[in-house]
């Protein structure tokens, strides 16, 4: 590790210095202060970085998986030491209660102990079985290289961990990585800059705050572009890939159903259904946007979930948790929420609680409405807000047909005391991921993909291997098993005899039955030469 003069490892993580004139200031919803300002990253400097990240990519890519995850597991020691400190500047810039804002690097820490102790695994070459006796004359490699520089993009939701959850399994596969945090958030990024510089890590990751502009320069100039954030945004992102011919992920926008039925246990999927729609003021890509209850059980469970919610406490936190719910992330989130309300209201759903902005700040009351249909905003367009819209429903069959009537599909719940029903409505719903009478369970299994279907994404992070090979491409190399001749029976000048023995040998290998064997059909393949 290299050292300042101060003692102070230098820094290794690059932060772009802009024209003075040109930064975004950071402010706490929770309180409208301004907590920090950033750079506006300009284009050209987005193009600087990522030269400078191709430079140092090589030797990152050289070292091998074994020797990062040293690097990765200094970092995760770097934030499991710094998490109060990670966690004041995550806060100061959500305005979220402590409890939320000590999850972001203690859920982060634990992605990097997956990927930083499996990579090398992941990663090592495959020798695959050849699919044909006939292939059994060559030695079969797959090997996986990395995209020299991967694009991550990222929300305002989980400041710390959306970067994280990205940025590692790239690292680990051997990119160079440039993250282009949010605009709104990007004070958590720079945190995480600072612990990859201060362990002394080599300088292959590089923190480009900015807004869209910023963005999409990235996007102009990575070789591969990870996203998360909403769906036009992301629309815009794969079209501008599809120009460039580049690779993309995108984790887009949800409407997550729940489905509670009759034979659940109610008080759990009342307490469940009210931290999915509530946890982080339903800022979550994955919380529970809509629910839909079979009738028996309908008057029981919003009793239940009423009771919940307004049991919730909202507020502002110092360093003493003492709150569930914060605030929301701006002015133009507490706008949505809103009026998805009125226009439901207007339309004839009731609030049971909540249904208005509450203190200073960006605070909106978490909310229940019941008498919603499908022609609302508030349950067919993403709200991203402490709204839950129930529905009651006369079975299973429309709970379903309702659950998957969406333009998203990433996440759902289902509530049932039967398992093979669990696992029966699970495989009918258009999900990305469905968890059986609980809610974030996939979130927290990095051995699962995690992807939306829909107009929720393309493709998907984690899954175990593909979390890290996504970040390669992927290289077929074939060697002979046996001595080689001069030239083999298939090569110019054709001989025609020759050749319809490497064909039937094809087809004997491929085919079924008797077509197998069937020489006449073979001899026909002569044509005039017969
Ligand atoms: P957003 O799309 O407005 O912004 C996301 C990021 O994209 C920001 O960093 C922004 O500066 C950048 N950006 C904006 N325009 C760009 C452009 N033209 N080119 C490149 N980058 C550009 O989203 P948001 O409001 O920050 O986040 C909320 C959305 O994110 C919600 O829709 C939510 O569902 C989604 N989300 C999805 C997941 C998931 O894993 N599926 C997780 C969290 C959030």
């Amino acid at each position: 590790m290299t050292k300042t003069e101060s003692g102070q490892p230098e820094s290794t993580a690059k932060t772009v210095d802009p024209p003075a004139d040109s930064e975004i200031r950071v402010l706490n919803p929770a309180t409208g202060e301004v907590v920090g300002s950033v750079p506006d990253t300009t284009a050209e400097q987005v193009v600087a970085a990522i030269a400078e990240l191709r430079e140092h990519q090589r030797a990152w890519q050289a070292i091998g998986a074994d020797e990062r995850k040293e690097w990765l597991l200094e970092l995760q020691d770097w934030i499991i030491d710094n998490t109060e400190v990670l966690a004041d500047v995550l806060q100061s810039e959500t305005g979220k209660p402590r409890v939320d804002s000590l999850i972001d690097p203690i859920f982060g820490s634990d992605l990097i102990g997956y990927y930083a102790r499996r990579a090398a695994k992941f990663l090592a070459d495959e020798h695959p079985a050849p699919h044909s006796p006939l292939a059994r004359v060559k030695r079969l490699t797959t090997v996986f290289e990395p995209y020299p520089v991967v694009g991550v993009i990222t929300p305002w939701n989980f400041p710390l961990a959306m970067p994280l959850l990205d940025v590692i399994p790239a690292l680990a596969a051997g990119a160079a990585v440039i993250l282009k945090p949010s605009e709104v958030t990007p004070l958590s990024a720079l945190e995480l800059a600072r612990g990859w510089a201060e362990i002394g890590a080599p300088p292959v990751l590089s923190v480009v705050t900015g807004a869209g502009a910023t963005g999409a320069a990235v996007v102009e100039h990575a070789d591969y572009i990870q996203f998360t954030g909403s769906t036009a945004t992301g629309r815009r992102i794969a079209a501008a890939c599809a120009t460039r011919m580049v690779p993309y992920s995108l984790e887009l926008g949800g409407k997550d159903p729940a489905i509670v039925l009759a034979d659940a246990d109610l008080d759990r999927a009342a307490h469940g259904i009210a931290f999915g729609g509530m946890f982080n003021s339903g800022q979550v890509c994955i919380s529970v946007e809509r629910v839909y209850v079979e009738a028996p059980v309908y008057d029981e469970f919003v009793a239940k979930l009423t009771a919940n919610v307004k049991a919730l406490r909202q507020g502002r936190d110092d360093r003493t948790p003492r709150n569930d719910v914060g605030a929301m992330a701006n002015e133009s989130q507490v706008g949505i929420v809103a009026r998805h309300i009125d226009e439901a209201v207007a339309a004839g759903a009731k609030v049971l609680t909540g249904g208005k902005r509450t203190g200073v700040g960006t605070f909106f009351e978490p909310t229940v409405l019941v008498d919603v249909d499908h022609s609302m905003s508030c349950i067919s367009e993403e709200t991203f807000g402490p709204t839950l819209p129930v529905m009651k429903v006369a079975d299973e069959a429309e709970a379903i047909r309702l659950a998957n009537d969406s333009v998203y599909g990433l996440s759902a719940t289902v509530w049932t005391g039967d398992k093979a029903r669990g696992e029966r409505v699970a495989r009918a719903l258009n999900a990305g991921a469905v968890n059986i009478n609980d809610v974030f369970a996939n979130l927290f299994n990095f051995a699962l993909p995690m992807g939306g279907w829909g107009d929720s994404g393309v493709g998907a992070r984690w899954g175990g291997p593909n979390g890290v090979r996504k970040y390669c491409r992927a290289k077929a190399i074939t060697a002979p098993m046996l001595p080689t001749q001069e030239r083999e029976l298939t090569w110019m000048p054709y001989d025609l005899n020759k050749i319809l023995i490497g064909l039937g040998a094809m087809r004997a290998a491929g085919a079924r039955g008797m077509r197998r064997i069937d020489i006449g059909a073979l001899l026909r393949l002569k044509g005039d030469n017969r």
